[in-house]
């Protein structure tokens, strides 16, 4: 039974149609205001969603302060380089091995957030998010599905300045500042998809089109990501994986965002983010 979960006012909810279901409400205090701790349930919260025409919502979706659907996962890991046509025109090699890094949990925010920049030198990334329902280590590729709760859209925002600033590059601070991990809009259940492998991703800043590819082409793909990173860390339950961006990031033309610039990333079946930018302060690495 396909599920929509979110956080509606930092509260657990189901969404289905216009309408969201506090979940703490209509479980009977089942399920907790946290949205991770749903994915630890997932039987129930299936039973759960398949009841909800029979109650009464909580409210409408339109107007509602919609959260990133999981708050404070335990890890959130990034793939970079993971499509062929962005290795390419960042003039990379096509990678051996996932090139994973970290992004800080707290940099984590809603479908809806303010981008908050501090340099001129911030980008945008697309990308396909997933979320661990099952925890796991050592997982094989042909069980790595089984290990995700749901797919939702990210926004890897970064700051190219930072990213690169030090000697070898470290990306995790450049790609973790607060509000630089829009997230959403809902965490969608993989049953809810024709084919969760093959699936649009779009990136547009003031509607016009910046990215526009196929997961499907996705260098590592989901399992691959999982297998790889499971030999290594054990995943938890609400850990999330940014999977990487297509081509077309700012960058490589100079095309970096800035003040009020709305950026809209869309996935096929997942909806869509919409971001604002906001030049708030200058860091120290300014150039
Ligand atoms: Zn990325």
């Amino acid at each position: 039974m396909p599920f929509k979960l979110a956080r509606i006012s930092g509260k657990a909810a189901l969404v289905k149609g216009e309408h969201y279901y506090d979940l703490k409400t209509i479980s009977n205090n089942v399920f907790d205001e946290d949205s991770l701790n749903a994915l630890n349930n997932l039987d129930e919260l299936n039973t759960l969603n398949s009841t909800l025409d029979s109650l009464e919502p909580t409210g409408l979706i339109k107007g509602a302060l919609i959260n990133s659907p999981i708050s404070s996962p335990m890890n959130c890991y990034a793939v970079g380089l993971n499509y062929r046509n962005h290795a390419e025109e960042a003039e990379m090699e096509i990678p051996d091995v996932p090139m994973i890094f970290t992004k800080h949990t707290t940099c984590l925010v809603g479908p809806h957030s303010e981008i908050e920049m501090r340099s001129d030198h911030v980008d945008y990334e697309a990308e396909l998010v997933a979320v661990i329902g099952k925890s796991g280590k050592n997982i094989n590729k042909k069980d790595a599905w089984s290990h995700v709760a749901g797919l939702c859209i990210g926004q890897d925002i970064s700051d190219r300045v930072v990213q690169f600033a030090a000697k070898p590059p470290q990306f995790n601070l450049g790609k973790s500042f607060d509000t630089f991990g829009p997230m959403g809009p809902f965490l969608v259940s993989l049953d809810s998809l024709d084919d969760k492998e093959s699936l649009q991703i779009e990136c547009k800043v003031n509607g016009e089109i910046r990215q526009n590819d196929n997961t499907n082409d996705l260098i590592f793909d989901v399992p691959s990501i999982i297998s790889y990173l499971s030999e290594i860390v054990t995943l938890n339950v609400g850990d999330v994986i940014f999977t990487g961006t297509p081509g077309g990031v700012g960058v490589m033309e100079g095309k970096f965002l800035k003040e009020g610039d709305v950026l809209t990333t869309s996935i096929e079946g997942l909806g869509s983010l919409e971001n604002t930018c906001k030049r708030i302060a200058s860091h120290s690495g300014v150039k």
